[in-house]
Order: structure tokens, then sequence, then C-alpha cells
């Protein structure tokens, strides 16, 4: 039987590359996407074409119920679920705490912490059942260390590592392994703001002297949900060129 996987955000950046690093290796994929169907429709395609399964499925995680029915749609479609990777989320532009506003804050949090208590929790008694499942989380390096004008983002993602430790070891014992990725610097539509000359300095601070592709996140989140990392929970990856170490 092909494993099956749930990955939120997927319909572009690091969700997208991940989708396709499952599918490449014969698993089926459900790509949930919140506007971008289009671009969903091409991971599917993407996947296809390499041999593998794939499902769109439209469903605003932020929202307990529609982040439900994404789920069930997934064991529905997929028939079960072997891994959830709860990857959707977004960023504020960079600002002063001072001019952060109400709606801007409870916006982000709904995304980025929000959005993976409503799946992990309509996903966790499927993978209870079955005495067996992988969930892996994405937060940040900002999560890890904190960023200047970037606090109520850091603060979102510090709370996905927390989430992802405490939920480890809850769950430990049905045989479910929950893990953390933290990435640097990754070109996506996230940083498509940022200058060519943000870049270039970004690229100068970091170790490793260059920046990081979506498929360097998605082969770390590939190897967390894979048979290869069974004896890894409760753990926060860096993929960031050795920015934060
Ligand atoms: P991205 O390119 O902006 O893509 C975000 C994805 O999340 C899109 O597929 C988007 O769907 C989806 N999404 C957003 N809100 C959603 C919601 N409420 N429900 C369902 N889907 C939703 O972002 P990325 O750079 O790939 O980032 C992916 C994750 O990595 C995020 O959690 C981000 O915080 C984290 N991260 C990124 C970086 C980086 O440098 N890029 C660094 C550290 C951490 P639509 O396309 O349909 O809108």
């Amino acid at each position: 039987m092909p494993q099956t996987v749930l990955i939120t955000g997927a319909s572009r950046g690091i969700g997208a590359a991940a989708a396709l690093a499952f599918g490449r290796r014969g698993w089926q994929v459900g790509v949930n996407y919140l506007h971008s169907r289009r671009q969903a429709e091409e991971v599917c395609q993407a996947i296809r074409q390499a041999g593998g399964t794939a499902i769109p499925i439209q469903g605003d995680v932020s929202r307990s119920d529609e982040a439900g029915r994404t789920v069930e749609t997934a064991l529905s479609a997929l028939g079960g679920l072997d891994a959830l990777v709860c990857n959707a989320g977004i960023a504020l532009p960079q600002m002063l705490l001072t001019d952060v506003t109400d709606d801007q804050w409870r916006g982000l949090f709904a995304a980025d912490v929000d959005g993976i208590f409503y799946t992990c929790r309509a996903a966790l008694p499927h993978f209870v059942r079955q005495k067996a499942g992988a969930v892996v989380t994405l937060s940040s390096m900002w999560g890890q260390t904190g960023g200047s004008c970037e606090v109520a983002y850091s603060a979102a993602k510090g709370a996905v590592i927390a989430f992802t430790k405490a939920l480890a070891k809850e769950v430990g014992p049905s045989h479910i392994r929950v893990n953390c990725v933290c990435p640097g610097v990754i070109q996506t539509d996230m940083n498509a703001h940022l200058s060519p000359d943000d870049l270039e300095a970004l690229r100068q601070e970091t170790p490793l002297e260059c920046l990081g592709e979506p498929s360097d996140v998605a082969e770390a989140i590939y190897y967390l949900c894979s048979p290869q990392s069974r004896f890894v929970t409760g753990q926060v990856l860096g993929v960031n060129g050795g920015m934060v170490i």
C-alpha cells in the first residue's frame, strides 16, 4: 500500500516542494491550499507526471471547521493518513511591535498556530486508532531565536516549537512522532518583498554563504515523516545554512 500524507499550504513554496518530494517517492499526497487553486492543481499534475497520486484539497486551516473538513477529505480520498505536514503559514511585514494591529496579531496566530492545532486535533484520533503516524510542524529560525521587528511572527513560531515538544510527549505512547522544522531564509513568495541587496546581505550573514531553496526544507520534512526517522520525535531541526546554531 502506498503511504499517504496531507500537506497544508502545499500550493506554493515549501509546501509545494514537500508535496513533490513525497509524490516522487510514491506517496499519495493531499495538497491543501487556501486561494491558489491553479497552483495546487499544477502541483498535483507534476506529482501525477512523476508517477504519483495527488488531490487538491481547498480549506482554510485557520478555521476549525475547514481544517476538520480538510483532514476528513484527505482521509477519505487517500484511503487513510500516515503523515501530516502542518506547513501553511503567513508572515507580517517587518514592523515595530507597537505598530502591530489587533487584527494583524490575531490573523497571524490564526494561520500559524490555530491552523496547526485544528489540523492536528482532527488527524490525531485517526493516528491513535492506527497506533502510528508522523506529524511535522513548520516553525522558523525566528521562533528559535527571536527577530527584531518580527516579534509577532517569532512569538507564533515559538508557540509552534512548544506545541511540537508537548504533543510529542503526549502521543509518543501511541507511536505517533511529532517533529518541527525551522527554516532559515528560503526563496519563496514569503520573501519576495526582499530587495536583491537585502538578499545579498542575508546570504553573506549565512555561514554556508547561500540562501535556502524550498527543496532543502522539503527533504528535511520528508526525512521526519519517513521510517528512517522512526526513533526521532520532539525534535527541532534547523534548515538555515548555519544562520542559527
Ligand atoms: P508561501 O510561499 O507564502 O506559501 C504559503 C502557503 O500557505 C500557500 O500554499 C498558502 O496557500 C498557504 N496558506 C496560507 N494560509 C493558509 C490557510 N489559512 N489555510 C491553508 N493554507 C494557507 O510560504 P513558504 O515560504 O512556503 O512558507 C511555508 C511555511 O514555512 C510557513 O509556515 C512559513 O512561516 C515557514 N517559513 C518560511 C520561511 C521562508 O523563508 N520562506 C522561513 C521560515 C519559516 P495559498 O497559495 O492558497 O494562499
